[in-house]
């Protein structure tokens, strides 16, 4: 069906032609009317051609390839075949006026009349088979019939040269087709899969949306994303992988097929599937989710491809058609979001696109978009949290990152640390940060506040990233001594355990060269295990601070933290507690030995000049 597609517009372009041309070339039979002495029969049929022609405007003005269905584009076409044939047939009439007439110089006009006309309908009505066929025989058979009345050899000569025209018309116009045709499917099919592309699928959903315009029913739309397809093209090579695409391809089609829907590959590993329409929303939406559930089951399944055993998983956005203002942009946008979150909720899923999803994307966006100007603008600043000794003293602190964006107000770091690893922007923003907090650590030992360590929070993003040992090394260089840079202590996140361990390693005995030591942090939330902690060379653990804040909480096992202490002893390691907030907490820490305590008990982080002032405070104690 979609390949008529285009076919309509070119349709609907030659019409106008065509008018163009009849109501022109018409005119000439007036003017024969008036040389031959026939004033009546050429004027009146000249009326006849204008009035067809008038018709075959409103034709003409009628279409709309925006807001016609495929269903209205379809009764609009077979009005427009009566229009042709009707059209053609005017000349037919004429034909047989003038071979009726005695001059025989009539006859030859009528005759090479009736042949351009054969050769004007095979062009013109290329994409129409049938109708080509009809018109043509319509319009070369009285030629032919008037040449065989003859009766003379001659005749019959060239009655059998009129058919053999006839036929290399047809077969001309057929080939032309032929190549439209194969020229259509593969702008509109993806080569490898042989399924629709994103500019069939975009076409299909634009015509979607127009009935669910019109007859107000619901549809849904399924996107589809192969969980790390990636990785299959990068181990098993491109040949696995585009087998495998094939696979999913034609397993698809199986399911689609059954339930008279339609899938189409809109690029790479992404593909598209969009439904009948139904009267009901709920229905739909029912009928999505059990859908969603089997193709992800039917994609599960093994394949066997070039001896290997493969497995995948797909992570699936749905989206449903139910509000016209819509675009085919949009509609595909709302699926892919809520594909995105079927990813990040573990793959293999699926999730329908709802307002909340949406806002929380749009806001991800716009921190995305304007954490790409904050550095410039000095909208990031940092703070410093004081670490504490078991007699209360200041020892270190750590650095805490701020943003303060005018359109976004206070945007914790929480929010817009995972966006810029996502992004890579971590890069930028943690030299920024490694280079302010060394300024700030040289400057106050140069005025006399002098601390055991400084600890800076480091992104694995930002340690596994190629510069990340040559900035370290040229920074320490520039803004620090040897005996500061052996204070400077990098916190990183336990989530390193899904990254390449020996390159981690090897990356931290590097930075261990500058006497920099590193502190494991949120210990005990991430996926650690003791054996990961014996590996990488660590020198300190950071007890999480849900644990320190379940301390107070007499229902829960006070025995978590003692654990961990006595792991972190064994292993020789120091240990900060952190989010410290009551006094019991503190006294149940230095009990058991805690090396170093930090909270919002001892201080809230604070920026350069509030932490002077503490220390200052401190001090004079
Ligand atoms: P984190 O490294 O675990 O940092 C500790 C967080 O706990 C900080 O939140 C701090 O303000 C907060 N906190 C400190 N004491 C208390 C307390 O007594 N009670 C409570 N409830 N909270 C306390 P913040 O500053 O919002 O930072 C959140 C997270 O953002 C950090 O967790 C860290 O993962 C990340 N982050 C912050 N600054 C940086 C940075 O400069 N670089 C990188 N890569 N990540 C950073
Ligand atoms: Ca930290
Ligand atoms: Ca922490």
């Amino acid at each position: 069906m979609l390949n008529n597609m285009s076919f309509y517009n070119f349709m609907h372009k030659q019409i106008l032609v065509l008018i163009a041309l009849f109501a022109s070339t018409a005119t000439s039979y007036v003017f024969f009317g008036i040389v031959y002495s026939s004033y009546i029969i050429e004027p009146i049929w000249y009326l006849l051609v204008l009035a067809v022609s008038y018709w075959g405007y409103r034709l003409y003005r009628a279409y709309s390839d925006n807001s016609y269905t495929i269903e209205e584009k379809e009764k609009w076409l077979s009005k427009l075949r009566y229009f042709l044939f009707l059209y053609f047939s005017t000349w037919t009439i004429m034909f047989i006026v003038y071979v009726s007439r005695g001059n025989i110089e009539l006859h030859y006009l009528a005759i090479f009349t009736q042949l351009g006309v054969s050769v004007v309908a095979a062009t013109i009505l290329v994409t129409e088979k049938k109708l080509a066929i009809f018109i043509l025989t319509s319009s070369m058979l009285p030629v032919t019939i008037y040449l065989l009345l003859i009766g003379k050899f001659y005749a019959y000569v060239i009655a059998i040269l009129t058919v053999i025209l006839a036929w290399v018309l047809l077969y001309g116009s057929r080939n032309t087709y032929n190549y439209l045709l194969r020229n259509q499917f593969q702008a509109y099919h993806d080569y490898l899969t042989k399924l629709g592309n994103r500019r069939y699928f975009v076409e299909l959903l634009e015509d979607a949306i127009k009935i669910q315009k019109n007859d107000s029913k619901y549809m849904y739309l399924l996107l589809i994303d192969l969980d790390h397809f990636k990785t299959i093209n990068d181990t098993l090579g491109h040949d696995v992988g585009d087998k495998l695409l094939i696979e999913v391809a034609q397993r698809m089609k199986m399911l689609v097929k059954l339930n008279n829907s339609s899938v189409s590959r809109l690029g790479g590993d992404e593909f598209c599937i969009l439904s009948l329409s139904y009267k009901d929303k709920d229905e739909c939406l029912e009928r999505a989710q059990d859908f969603a559930l089997e193709l992800l089951h039917l994609i599960k399944q093994t394949y066997i491809i070039d001896e290997h055993h493969l497995y995948i998983s797909a992570s699936i956005g749905l989206s449903i058609i139910d509000n016209p203002k819509m675009t085919a942009s949009t509609m595909i946008k709302e699926a892919d979001i809520a594909m995105y979150e079927a990813k990040s909720k573990g793959r293999d899923g699926v999730i329908l696109f709802n307002d909340e999803l949406s806002v929380r994307i749009e806001r991800k966006l716009e921190i995305e978009r304007l954490l790409h100007f904050a550095l410039e603008n000095g909208e990031i600043t940092l703070q410093y949290q004081p670490q504490m000794n078991l007699n209360s003293e200041v020892i270190g602190c750590e650095v805490l990152v701020r943003w303060h964006n005018e359109q976004l107000g206070q945007v914790g770091p929480d929010e817009f640390i995972p966006i810029s690893e996502q992004t890579g922007f971590i890069v930028e923003l943690g030299y920024y940060i490694m280079e302010e907090s060394f300024k700030t650590f040289s400057k106050w030992d140069v005025v006399g506040i002098k601390l055991n360590q400084l600890s800076i929070n480091i992104s694995m993003r930002q340690m596994f990233h190629t510069t990340f040992l040559e900035d370290v090394s040229k920074l320490c260089v520039k803004h620090l001594t040897p005996e500061l840079s052996s204070k400077l202590v990098f916190e990183m996140t336990e989530t390193s355990a899904a990254e390449d361990i020996g390159k981690l390693i090897n990356i931290m005995n590097k930075i261990k060269r500058h006497g920099i030591r590193f502190s494991m942090d949120d210990f005990g939330t991430g996926y650690s295990s003791l054996s990961y902690l014996r590996q990488i060379p660590i020198d300190e653990l950071k007890i999480d601070k849900s644990f320190i804040s379940e301390l107070d909480d007499a229902k829960k096992d006070i025995n978590m933290v003692k654990t961990i202490l006595n792991i972190a002893k064994n292993l020789g390691l120091t240990i900060v507690a952190e989010g410290v907030e009551t006094e019991m907490q503190k006294d149940f820490l230095i009990k058991e030995n805690c090396t170093i305590l930090q909270g919002y008990y001892f201080s809230k982080p604070l920026n350069r000049d509030k932490f002077e002032e503490y220390i200052a405070v401190k001090i004079k104690k």
